[in-house]
């Protein structure tokens, strides 16, 4: 069971950025280009429902 439109999101811990990632195919940080799949960010589940 794999949920496909589960949106993800890497906050960079090192400049404090949230990005949205697609399914393991961007894990950098477009802010400052930190590497998230090595550097251990914190993930969050973006969910939209509208909370
Ligand atoms: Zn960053």
């Amino acid at each position: 069971m794999y949920p496909k439109n589960a949106p993800q999101s890497f906050r960079c811990s090192r400049c404090g950025n949230t990005f949205k990632v697609d399914q393991g195919s961007n894990d950098i940080c477009p802010i400052c280009g930190f590497n998230c799949k090595t550097g251990h960010c914190q993930q969050l589940e973006t969910s939209d429902e509208g909370y």
